[in-house]
């Protein structure tokens, strides 16, 4: 169908009050230069794998990694057998590997110095994209990683962890997803070419694909009271060093999911912040679509999410309801609902942005 002929897809309601609690959110990406960690290593008599450094992709690539972590404790417990394991961390990456590792009959142990519902998982934007992420590895490795985690989002749908799939209309080709639908041909539905996006004030062509929204809010306190429910502890702590660690936790398999952190725990220079915000507008259940463009609009059931700012080398998590209230004006200029707005150089102009993906996997439209 010629998308012309389509009724335009119903307008966001742009009013937001970034002075109201809960209405500007920050959060720090945990990238790393060069390849997200995934691998492991024998220190001070322990075995330790890493899973961290996932970026602006760690609830996308999350359950994929958690089996790559199952696989190398599976392996290591074959030559040692041990019946307890420490992950450390309980963002995305430390309650997914838990989960996992649950399946091979292990006492898990969660040691963290943030509850689930305070980690940067919880306050992420929650599409289903490898963006803002590098990945040189294996390539392999890499497809299942993906495919895992594709798969296990989309076979969760409907079952209570925050999972749906939406359409997202782009004027510009999303290389988070179009390096998904080129490294894994099928895994995903194919990209449409559209003449123009169906909106108010669009004329221009544009794309549209299909992804998976994961809400945050939802799926990360299932999986903390799945874990519960299956006698997994959670102890909170605060590591201040690899030596703290080992003093403080018995078990001899560690599971390093420490995001930010483990660049001081681990001395890892790789590791770059890349602070984000967050509008989080009321929720507006008659928009079913996601949108990017200067930025992205998620609409979850708890808000309308607008994001979209990479600001490199910041750890900090300080406030700015200034920035928050730009995402929304420029969201709302592109529907003709607010003066048009200059974009500052460091705006995502879409998931994926090309600056931030390991070149070799990106794709040229
Ligand atoms: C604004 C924004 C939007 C995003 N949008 C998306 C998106 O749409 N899709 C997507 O896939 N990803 C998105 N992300 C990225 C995603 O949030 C991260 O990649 C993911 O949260 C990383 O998970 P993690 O478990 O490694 O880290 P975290 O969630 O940060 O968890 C780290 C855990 O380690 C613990 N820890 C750290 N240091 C210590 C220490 N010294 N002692 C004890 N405990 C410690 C913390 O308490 C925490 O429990 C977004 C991120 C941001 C900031």
């Amino acid at each position: 169908m010629d998308v012309r002929e389509l009724t335009n897809l119903p307008t966001p309601d742009f009013t937001y009050d970034p002075s109201l609690p809960g209405a500007c959110v920050t959060g720090v990406r945990p990238y790393r230069k060069g390849t997200f960690r995934l691998d492991s290593e024998q220190s001070s008599g322990r075995f330790i794998v890493h899973n961290y450094g996932h970026g602006g992709a760690g609830i996308s690539l999350s359950w994929g990694c958690a089996a790559k972590v199952k696989a190398m404790v599976s392996q290591f417990l074959a030559g040692s057998p041990q019946t307890e394991v420490a992950v450390l961390g309980a963002g995305v990456m430390g309650l997914t590997a838990a989960t996992m590792l649950l399946d091979l009959g292990l006492k898990v142990t969660i040691y963290t110095d943030r509850k689930p519902v305070e980690t940067t998982s919880f306050k992420a934007g929650g599409q289903w994209a490898v963006s803002v992420v590098e990945t040189a590895m294996n390539q392999q490795d890499l497809k299942a990683i993906i495919k895992t985690s594709y798969t296990t989002f989309k076979d969760s749908i409907g079952k209570g962890f925050g999972v749906s799939e939406r359409p997202n209309y782009c004027p510009k080709p999303a290389e988070g997803l179009d390096m998904v639908l080129n490294l894994l041909p099928g895994l995903l539905p194919a990209r449409q070419r559209l003449s123009r996006l169906p909106f108010q004030n669009h004329t221009q062509p544009g794309f549209l694909y299909q992804t998976l929204l994961v809400e945050p809010p939802i799926f990360l306190p299932r999986l903390e009271r799945d874990l519960r429910a299956r006698d997994v502890t959670f102890v909170d702590k605060r590591f201040t060093s690899k030596a703290d660690i080992f003093a403080t936790a018995p078990q001899k398999i560690i599971i390093n999911c420490t995001g930010m952190g483990a660049k001081k725990l681990w001395n890892d220079t790789k590791m770059v912040g890349v602070r984000g915000y967050l509008a989080m507008l009321p929720a507006q259940p008659d928009l079913e679509y996601l949108y990017s463009r200067n930025g992205y609009m998620f609409p979850r059931s708890d808000h309308v999410v607008m994001g979209g700012t990479p600001d490199w080398d910041k750890e900090d998590e300080d406030l700015n309801p200034a920035e928050c209230k730009e995402l929304v004006n420029i969201i709302a200029a592109a529907f003709g609902r607010a003066a048009p707005v200059p974009m500052p150089m460091n705006h995502i102009d879409h998931p994926g942005n090309r600056r931030l993906v390991d070149p070799r996997l990106s794709v040229s439209d």
